[in-house]
This record gives C-alpha cells, sequence and structure tokens, in this order.
C-alpha cells in the first residue's frame, strides 16, 4: 500500500499553542509517524508549506435530515458540507422523521455514512421513545447498533425521574446524555429577553429557561453519577452554574456554537429570520460569558448545530420561521476570522475544542490528535486565502446563514479521512 507524507504543515500544540513545522506520515487510515524531516520511499507527498495541519474536526451535533427531511438535507449533502469545513467525524442528532429511537435507525445512519464514505458520522440516539419524553428508548440497544450519545434534541426531558433513570442507566453502557435545555414554559419566545425585545415588541425568551434546566440537569448528574453533557450553551449564567458544578466534581461537560461566539444581540437585525436560531442570540454580555467559559475551559467543546432549512420555510416573518443556520462548510473560518484573527480566543483553545476534547468526552480514543498510532484524519486549513461566503460555496443542500456575502480567512485545501486523501477545493467547481 502506497503511503501518505504531508510535509511542512504547522502543526499547533492544544495546550501550550506552541507551532511547528513537521511532517506526517501515513500509513494506510493510521498516523504512522510525526516528526522533522520525515522520509519515506515511494510515498505520496503532499506539499503543505504555510498551511495549518489539523487533526480532522470532530463536530458533535449537527442535523443531518435524514430520515424524513431529505429536501432539507441528507446524509449524502451533509457529508460533503462536512468535509469541506474539515470536519472528518460528524455526529447526526436523532430529531428526523421518524426519530432515531431505535438499534435499526442508528444501524441505517452509521450504514448510510459509511456508503457515501467521506466523514465518519456517528449517530446520537434518542433519550425517550419518539423523543415524547415519557418512556426511555433502548438506550443499551442502540449503544450496541453504534449510538454515540443519547438526546432528545429540540425538546428538553421535563420529567426529572425520566431523566434521572436516563443518566442512571446510561452508566451501564458508559454513554453521555445530552441536554438540550430549554425550559419550554419559559421559552415561547422568539429572541432572547431583554431591553431590546421589550423594545421591538417581540416575544422574548430568557436565559433563565435555559439556566434553569442546566442546574436541575447537573443536579440529577451528581446524584447519578452520570455523565452529561450540555447541548448548546448560550447564557454566561448556565457557564456559571456549570463552573461551580465541576469544581464540586460533577460530570458534565458543555458546549457552544460558533453562532453563539460571534453573535450578539446588539449586533443583529432582529427582524431577518435568519438569525433565529434555538437558543437564541443573547446580548453581549451573554456572548463575553461564553467566550470566558470556554477559555477558563467550562466550555469544553465547540459544535456547530448546523440545521439546514430551505429556502421557503426560511424566508418569512421572524414569529414562523423555523429555528436554526447552516455552517458546517465554514464554521471553522468563520471563528478563525471573528475569534482567532480578532485576538479573543487563541487558535490552539480553538482547536482543542474542535478536535481533543470531543474526542476525549466522547470516548473517540482513536482520534482528536495527530499522534502515531491515531486514526488518519487530517485538516489541511489554508490561513492565507480570503473568500467571500457564496450560495455557490455551501455544499450543503439548504442555505440559511445570516453570514452570506461575508468576507472569511482561511480555508481547508485538503481532507485526510479515515486514510483516503480529498480535494476538497474541486467540490468548489
Ligand atoms: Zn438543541
Ligand atoms: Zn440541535
Amino acid at each position: 500500500m502506497k503511503k501518505l507524507l504531508i510535509k511542512g504543515g504547522r502543526v499547533v500544540d492544544t495546550n501550550s499553542g506552541e507551532e511547528k513545522n513537521l511532517d506526517i506520515l501515513i500509513s494506510g487510515d493510521v498516523i504512522e509517524d510525526i516528526g522533522e524531516n520525515l522520509k519515506s520511499e515511494g510515498a505520496n507527498v503532499v506539499d503543505a508549506q504555510g498551511m495549518y495541519v489539523f487533526p480532522g474536526l470532530i463536530d458533535a451535533h449537527a442535523h443531518l435530515r435524514e430520515p424524513g427531511f431529505e429536501y432539507k438535507e441528507d446524509i449524502e449533502t451533509g457529508s460533503k458540507a462536512a468535509i469541506h469545513g474539515g470536519v472528518t467525524t460528524l455526529f447526526a442528532m436523532p430529531n428526523t422523521d421518524p426519530p432515531v429511537d431505535s438499534r435499526s435507525l442508528v444501524e441505517y445512519i452509521r450504514k448510510r455514512g459509511k456508503e457515501v464514505g467521506l466523514v465518519d458520522i456517528y449517530p446520537v440516539g434518542a433519550i425517550t421513545k419518539r423523543r415524547e419524553g415519557n418512556e426511555l428508548a433502548e438506550i443499551g440497544d442502540m449503544s450496541e447498533g453504534g449510538a454515540i450519545g443519547f438526546s432528545d434534541d429540540g425538546e428538553w426531558v421535563h420529567n426529572s425521574n425520566v431523566m434521572r433513570r436516563a443518566l442512571e442507566y446510561s452508566k451501564y453502557f458508559d454513554t453521555v446524555i445530552i441536554s438540550h435545555a430549554e425550559d419550554k414554559t419559559l421559552s415561547f419566545g422568539v429572541v432572547h429577553e431583554s431591553f431590546i425585545s421589550y423594545e421591538k415588541g417581540l416575544e422574548g425568551y430568557p436565559a433563565a429557561a435555559e439556566e434553569v434546566a442546566v442546574f436541575r440537569d447537573v443536579k440529577l448528574a451528581e446524584i447519578t453519577g452520570g455523565r452529561l453533557h450540555i447541548a448548546h450553551l448560550s447564557s454566561s449564567g448556565s457557564v456559571d452554574i456549570i463552573r461551580q458544578a465541576k469544581k464540586e466534581g460533577v460530570k458534565v461537560t458543555a458546549e457552544v456554537t460558533p453562532n453563539h461566539l460571534v453573535l450578539s444581540q446588539e449586533n443583529i437585525s432582529l427582524f431577518d429570520p435568519m438569525y433565529k436560531i434555538n437558543p437564541p442570540i443573547r446580548t453581549e454580555a451573554h456572548r463575553r460569558g461564553l467566550i470566558k467559559g470556554l477559555l477558563e475551559g467550562t466550555i469544553d467543546i465547540i459544535s456547530t448545530d448546523h440545521a439546514p432549512h430551505n429556502w421557503y420555510e426560511k424566508t418569512t416573518d421572524f414569529n414562523s420561521a423555523p429555528w436554526g443556520m447552516v455552517s458546517l462548510d465554514f464554521y471553522f473560518s468563520l471563528l478563525y476570522t471573528e475569534l482567532v484573527l480578532k485576538g479573543e480566543i487563541p487558535l490552539h483553545i480553538l482547536l482543542k475544542a474542535t478536535t481533543e476534547s470531543p474526542a476525549r468526552i466522547f470516548s473517540l480514543t482513536d482520534r482528536g490528535s495527530l499522534l502515531p498510532g491515531k486514526r488518519a484524519d487530517i485538516a489541511i486549513f489554508d490561513p492565507n486565502v480570503e473568500y467571500v461566503l457564496t450560495e455557490n460555496f455551501i455544499l450543503s443542500k439548504s442555505k440559511n446563514t445570516p453570514f452570506m456575502g461575508k468576507k472569511l480567512r482561511g480555508k481547508f485545501r485538503k481532507v485526510v479521512s479515515g486514510g483516503k486523501i480529498i480535494n476538497v477545493e474541486e467540490f468548489e467547481r
């Protein structure tokens, strides 16, 4: 088998932030060696000088809409968008139709991902049957079938005893319960509840709707010892609750989306439905709290919550538009442009939150770094190019993003996924 040698790319140490030009030798689907001046007779050589060489990104929260909503996205288009954005491991959330609440659906999604053959897709199974919050789904069976974690995403498990039993049960399968923390008796509004929402006359969705849900789930994780992961944090109050819980030894981890890290209510149009996401974009003070949480490690990972909706659904009035925006194709460029280049977050923390930390939380021990023996998942990022985000650039079936027309810095040139080299630039033609 022909080996692959990636020469001279910049490799980032996710702990110190130190950068070094190194070579990486790949044999089959495994990284064989990393170091200076590596040689390999007859290997295919990729010149990565002037570019960053990252581990393939891991996106632990995306909506691929298959089965049931293939007009928005499917596993093939979602895979293309992911690989385009440097992602080699992708979690598919279960709020499809039917919802992924059985082993056969878990196996179907895993199999479709392999047939498409671009990224390694892991289904997240539903916590409860039909995501209705009443009766636990077959967590053990789905775990054995390849589910990476469990969530009723889109719904919070309102019944505390059901959530308690899910956390207890998950321990037997060493899996993670992912909470979409939203008390729906508080969250009927469409934008963050604030002075601004009152002024504009829009129904508010207060930060407390998230915070009370986070607090309850943390308490249940504490009494059960189960592993809890909180999806898409939007409130600085939630960061405070998780910081305290971590200090007390509760097994809780947390995630934030690129959208909540770069946008704030003061700086967006509250009447443009492209900005309507759940949880909503909150104020600059909340955004700062999220940045601080990421810098100090209270927030562990960045996941896209890639949520495709087609044009006619999304281009309606703010109140009736569905929640969500797409970002798989360009989220790393967006974070690099808006946070790294503007000095808000150093590159190594961004990298850790998109590679090493999701691998650790979800026990994907074979990936998330460039060490010898790891799966050959590599993303080659050119930080020097600048491009304007257009509909053509986005390979996702849906184009719902408020960042259309934005100038972004840096993009992926080549991606190695499970040892297979993919020239992602070819997708752009
Ligand atoms: Zn959610
Ligand atoms: Zn989601």
